[in-house]
């Protein structure tokens, strides 16, 4: 293949990749049926269902061409979405198993390659077919593949992980995805860690009938909320039976007889055990970078954190963008993560100008009832000398909280002196989830406690109570 035919192949497929995004996954039979001549479409149809394919795409199509005319193929797969290509590519090579084109696969990053080589070379009897090679907006030239990365710019958006613990044992314990994906809920589960994941499964598994044992490192569960709306939310946690060990830091994990034995360390208890059948990590999650070959991509990284400018643009390579938990510039919340792509968007089109604005994202623990909160901490406003008015009550005698039978129902909210200024809002109890948002518009925007207060807000509602919390 030319140079020029080989740019614009890959132009065509780069642009599929970006598309398939936004494309409904076509039935396989309508989607190759006008481009592939009858007795090559059966084979097709009868091979992708062998292989429990069930779709393809045009640009796949276009792939069974150029290889039955015996050019090489070259397929760029930047994220998970590319995926498919790369499954339905081997089946494709499969149908045509008996010409002698090559198809060079490429991999944003090298362990993606590495394992996508091995389920290539499993699929394709002739290993020398497959290669694979690494490409990126980074690097200027692929050392892998010898080529000239095809994007302009890349914008790293893999996520969080859970944080290693770092201890004997860890093997044996489950991740929250693992957890969300359980068939049956075992009988004694721990959870390893005391923040909002921890709370909202404890709560989920102990009404399902589950016994759960949190062990929190921490002096206190929930450390990233208002600690006097955590302790009102303490009894509904005591109620469902959920036992708490605070201030106990997990030292290892054994396989016994009777199901996983957690040892954890107390100051007044240095080997604490409990015994579960399934121990789930909820001890906090940081940016998923490992699969990332981010050297190659001269990407600084530093203790497991993109180096980014306020643009969320690396420093070290301009062309390489990041957002959401990856970029771990605001907090790990869905939220954000779709501000931050929006920053980067605006970035890409009109150049490295725009930031994100992290003010106001409320926060929510989805326990029962739940506990929200949004802006400065009071411990925070104290420590930037703000001056500023505490609201705060207990005040399950509300009639918001009385007519739902909720027991627990208070809040806290800072304002600003001088300014009327919402400087922060902690909510627990019935509709704190929705009543939050309110809280957040305040912040955000400027409305002052005056402007809510002579707000007429539908009764009864949650939001009805903003007036008497100022
Ligand atoms: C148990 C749990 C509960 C949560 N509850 C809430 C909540 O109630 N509200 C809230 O706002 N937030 C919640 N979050 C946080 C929220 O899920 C994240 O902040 C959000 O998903 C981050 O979005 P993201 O796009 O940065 O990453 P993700 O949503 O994690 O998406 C990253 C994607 O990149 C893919 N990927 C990773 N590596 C590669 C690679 N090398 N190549 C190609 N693809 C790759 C991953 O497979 C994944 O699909 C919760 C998180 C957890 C774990």
């Amino acid at each position: 293949m030319d140079t020029a035919s080989f740019l614009r192949h890959i132009q065509s497929l780069l642009w599929y990749e970006g598309q398939m995004a936004h494309l409904e996954q076509i039935p396989s039979r309508q989607a190759i049926t006008a481009d592939v001549d009858p007795p090559l479409h059966e084979r097709i149809i009868s091979t992708l269902e062998a292989q429990a394919v069930t779709s393809l795409y045009r640009h796949q199509v276009d792939a069974i061409h150029a290889l039955r005319d015996g050019k090489n193929i070259i397929v760029a797969t930047p994220a998970a979405s590319g995926k498919s290509m790369c499954y339905n590519l081997p089946v494709i090579e499969a149908i045509l198993g008996d010409r002698s084109a090559r198809a060079l696969y490429l991999y944003p990053t090298k362990a993606l390659a590495q394992d996508q080589e091995k389920k290539l070379a499993a699929l394709i009897p002739d290993e020398r077919k497959v290669r694979t090679g690494l490409y990126g907006g980074a690097p200027p030239t692929n050392d892998r593949a010898g080529i000239r990365p095809p994007a302009r710019h890349t914008l790293l958006a893999p996520g969080g992980r859970p944080v290693p613990l770092g201890i004997p044992g860890e093997d044996l314990v489950v991740t929250s995805d693992a957890f969300m994906e359980l068939e049956r809920l075992p009988r004694r589960i721990v959870l390893i860690g005391g923040g909002y994941v921890a709370a909202e499964f404890s709560h989920l598994a102990a009404r399902a009938g589950a016994e759960v044992t949190i062990l929190q490192r921490s002096a206190r569960l929930l450390p990233h909320f208002d600690p006097d709306l955590v302790g009102w939310l303490m009894p509904r946690f005591h109620e469902l039976g959920i036992a708490m060990e605070t201030g106990a830091t997990v030292t290892r994990i054994e396989r016994t007889d009777d199901g996983l034995r957690v040892h954890a360390s107390r100051r007044d208890a240095p080997d604490l055990s409990v015994t579960a059948d399934l121990v789930v990590h909820a001890a906090g999650r940081g940016p998923d970078l490992d699969a990332l070959d981010l050297a190659a991509g001269d990407v600084a990284a530093r203790d497991g954190r993109l180096q980014l400018n306020e643009h969320l643009q690396s420093v070290s390579n301009p062309r390489v963008y990041a957002a959401g938990d990856a970029a771990g510039m605001g907090p790990p919340l869905t939220p954000v993560s779709s501000h931050d792509a929006k920053v980067v968007a605006a970035n890409l089109l009109e150049g490295p100008s725009h930031r994100p604005d992290y003010r106001g994202v409320p926060s929510v623990a989805f326990t029962v009832p739940a506990i929200a909160s949004v802006g400065l901490s009071e411990d925070e406003a104290h420590r930037r000398g703000l001056k500023f008015q505490v609201n705060a009550a207990s005040t399950p005698n509300w009639f918001t909280a009385r007519r739902l039978a909720e027991r627990v129902y208070g809040h806290k909210v800072l304002i600003e002196e001088a300014t009327e200024r919402i400087l922060g809002a902690h909510l627990v109890g019935t509709h704190a989830e929705e009543v939050i948002n309110l809280f957040g518009l305040a912040i955000r925007h400027g409305v002052t406690a005056a402007d809510l207060r002579s707000t007429m807000f539908a009764y009864p509602t949650g939001a009805s109570d903003v007036g008497y919390m100022l």
